[in-house]
């Protein structure tokens, strides 16, 4: 698939533009202005959501990844949105599902306290080495784009250090946080705003000074005086940090008393527990097995961005392993690199992917006390040179189950007979955005070409290309369509439970060709006056333009080869 493209990121408004254009994504409710942070997908964009999400089922429930000899086990679930609220309080959603937030009164944005601004207070030492560590970060920074990737990641290694470091510092001399500032995703973004907001002015404007040791700042016991700059006005108009509960409300029944509430699922994982028991019992399963769901994950985020990858309605692909808490971390190593390479698989370059360790710090409340958390991280337009999430793979130990037995006051424990021994067992929880996951294939796919007519092409891996092919007689007379039409009736037949076969046998074979470039169709057979004398098409291939002529029987298994199944 495509390299990292050379010299720079690609661009977010362009591939965002096109999939409006062909029909992949379109902003939810457009016609009365939109919707912050929901989507619709279009008859592209759905269809390779769908073959994502079924190569995602296949491959966990169907044809399971094998280890050691032996297929791993794993069955699927499609559990309920809604479900009963005393879940959430259970899982620790209720009470801690949340992000600090902050409110410019004047512009009326609304930003993740976190993202914005750690206010901190310094020795003069400290301060030093703060500089200094981020003149590293700078210097590096100035090579890129020409940076190599060792040296790519090498900036984004700096910068999570540097912001883990010194958030522990600040933690450590139980001070409110430190100088920072991340406005934006990228280790670009944020070196600009960090030079901005440590420009003399802004130290002073943020109310930061730097006392030598020994001596309190008198801002540090009064968080109400902390400094409440807002990026969009550059004046001291953010409201004070309050929580903000993620999960979407509604009401269960007629009445709409406090006692019908209940929450649209923040992530599909916690069905998956409700049913360990259910599955238990009613299957021939035995740990160590699997538990894996798809399903839409609803989460009223403050800053919803970067097109599909944050967004408030969400589609995600859950897979609960259960074992032994013995086993724990080996099949937690098993998982990370089994997901890495089930993402090159569907086409994403191993270039463009890390994994990443979480902080210790970083942990979520589950993770605390397992083997620990990894990210999956591939290189998206908005964080290049960096890298974000895709995938989680965190070890939850047996929080969930517990949490449910307590507070359900059901027994779930399970019984092994190979150990003869009771437990609750310890979970290894890959977590993949199915958008998020479009995203990638989308940005993977984006390739600028100024020689082609369209000037972009969508190199998806076929077996994820939303359209498989496309058949074209080149005029829409002398016997062509007749052919056309046959010939889409057998691919069809086919291949139909895999993708879309394009028939159109209007506007110029240019236009035409143009068209399936942007919508990433691999291949296009053409039908002309040769076709009616021998009975050949051309093939026309999406990456190399090689046109070739093949016998028109053996079209549907040239194809088969091509793009599998
Ligand atoms: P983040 O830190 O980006 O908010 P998270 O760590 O809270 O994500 P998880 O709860 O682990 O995410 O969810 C698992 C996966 O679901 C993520 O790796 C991501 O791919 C996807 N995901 C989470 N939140 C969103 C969202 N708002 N929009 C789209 N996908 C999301």
């Amino acid at each position: 698939m495509s390299d990292v493209v050379a010299g720079g990121a690609k661009s977010m408004e362009e591939l965002v533009s096109l999939c409006k254009r062909r029909g992949f994504i379109f902003p939810a409710s457009e016609i009365y202005g939109g919707l912050n942070g929901f989507w619709d997908y279009g008859p592209l964009g759905a269809q390779l959501k769908k073959n994502l999400a079924d190569r995602w089922w296949r491959d966990m429930t169907l044809t399971p990844p094998v280890r050691d000899g032996k297929p791993v086990s794993i069955v699927g679930v499609d559990s309920s949105i809604i479900q009963n609220p005393r879940v959430w309080e259970a899982s620790g959603h209720v009470g801690g599902f949340s992000d600090p937030m902050v409110d410019c009164k004047e512009s009326k944005q609304r930003y993740r306290a976190d993202k914005i601004f750690l206010v901190g207070f310094f020795s003069l030492d400290q301060a030093k080495e703060l500089y200094a560590s981020l003149e590293d970060a700078v210097a590096l920074l100035e090579k890129a784009p020409d940076a190599s990737l060792e040296e790519r990641a090498e900036i984004q290694r700096l910068f999570q250090t540097w912001r883990a470091e010194y958030s522990q510092r600040a933690a450590n001399l139980g001070l409110p946080a430190i100088i920072v500032s991340e406005q934006g995703d990228s280790a670009e973004e944020a070196v600009a705003a960090a030079q901005r907001r440590l420009s003399k002015r802004q130290l002073k404007h943020l109310g930061v000074n730097f006392t030598p040791p020994g001596w309190a700042h008198p801002l540090v016991s009064a968080p109400e005086k902390w400094p409440r700059l807002s990026p969009a006005t550059q004046t001291e108009s953010l409201t004070a940090p309050r929580d903000f509960n993620l999960m979407f409300q509604t009401y269960v029944g007629a009445t709409a008393s406090e006692d019908d509430k209940a929450y649209l699922r923040p992530e599909t994982a916690q069905g998956i527990f409700l049913n360990f028991a259910n599955i238990v019992d009613t299957t021939r399963v035995r740990v160590p097995f699997g538990i894996a769901q798809i399903g839409k994950a609803f989460r009223n985020e403050v800053t919803p961005r970067n097109f599909i990858f944050r967004s408030r309605e969400f589609e995600q692909m859950e897979m609960e392993f259960f074992c032994h808490k013995d086993e724990a971390r080996g099949w937690l190593d098993f998982w990370v690199e089994e997901r890495r390479r089930w993402w090159m698989g569907v086409g994403l370059s191993e270039a463009n992917m890390i994994v990443r360790k979480h902080d210790d710090d970083e942990l979520a409340h589950y993770a605390k006390a397992g083997a620990g958390t990894y990210d999956i991280e591939y290189r998206w337009p908005f964080t290049h040179p960096g890298f974000g999430e895709l995938e989680g793979v965190a070890h939850r130990g047996n929080f969930d189950l517990s949490q449910h037995e307590q507070h359900s006051g059901k027994k779930i424990a399970y019984f092994d007979q190979e150990r003869n021994e009771r437990y609750l067992p310890d979970v290894i929880e890959p977590a993949a955005g199915l958008t998020r996951g479009v995203l990638a294939l989308l940005c993977e796919a984006f390739t600028p070409d100024e020689s082609r007519a369209s000037k972009v092409v969508m190199k998806f891996h076929p077996s994820m290309a939303p359209i498989k092919a496309a058949v074209y007689p080149l005029v829409n007379k002398d016997g062509m369509p007749e052919v056309g039409e046959k010939l889409v009736g057998d691919l069809r037949r086919r291949f139909g439970h895999l993708g879309l076969i394009e028939y159109d046998a209007k506007q110029s074979i240019g236009k035409r060709y143009a068209r399936m470039d942007e919508a990433g169709c691999p291949v296009c057979f053409t039908i002309d006056g040769q076709t009616l004398e021998d009975q050949t098409v051309t093939c026309r291939d999406r990456d190399t333009l090689a046109q070739e002529r093949i016998s028109l029987d053996r079209v549907v298994d040239w194809l088969g080869e091509k793009i599998g199944g």
